[in-house]
């Protein structure tokens, strides 16, 4: 269940040094390199699992309460404000590191703004049919 080629796998399981903020027997939570914000941090399976479409029962349902823990601990320790959880599947979605990873990244009062997009417009038909056509593939 390890990638011996991959860097979370050798971060995750202590073989590569990082800034730990817990380490559990599923996972392993470590401050990122290249911080979007202060204290922002990666919440790792300690097993390999390329993406969210990959991840296992047993870690899926855990991960979201760890990161609760995470976000609830950096509001108190760093005072932010809120945090928000970004998790990217595939290139296209900004995903770099191919072994899943959930950020938990810390909000300051005047921070500057990210994880945000410009709302679209889409018609009320336009909506229909996108969601007919998700509702199909969605068992
Ligand atoms: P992704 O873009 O795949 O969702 O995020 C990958 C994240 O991993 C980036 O925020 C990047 O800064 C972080 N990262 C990449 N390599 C390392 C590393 O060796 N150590 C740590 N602590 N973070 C890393
Ligand atoms: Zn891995």
């Amino acid at each position: 269940m390890r990638d011996e080629n991959c860097i979370f796998c050798k971060i995750a399981n202590g073989e590569i040094p990082a800034a730990t903020l817990y380490e559990g027997e599923e996972f392993r939570v470590i401050l990122d390199l290249g911080p979007a914000s202060r204290g922002h941090a990666l919440i790792l399976p300690k097993n390999h699992f390329v993406d969210l479409l990959d991840l296992d029962d047993r870690v899926s349902s855990q991960v979201l309460a760890l990161a609760a823990k995470v976000g609830a601990a950096m509001k108190k320790s760093l005072g932010c404000a809120g945090f928000n959880l970004v998790q990217n599947n595939g290139e296209a979605a900004g995903q770099t590191v191919f072994h899943f990873h959930m950020h938990v990244i810390p909000r300051y009062e005047d921070g500057p703004s990210m994880v945000s997009w410009e709302p679209g417009t889409c018609s009320g038909e336009e909506l229909s049919e996108l969601a007919e056509c998700i509702k199909k593939e969605l068992k």
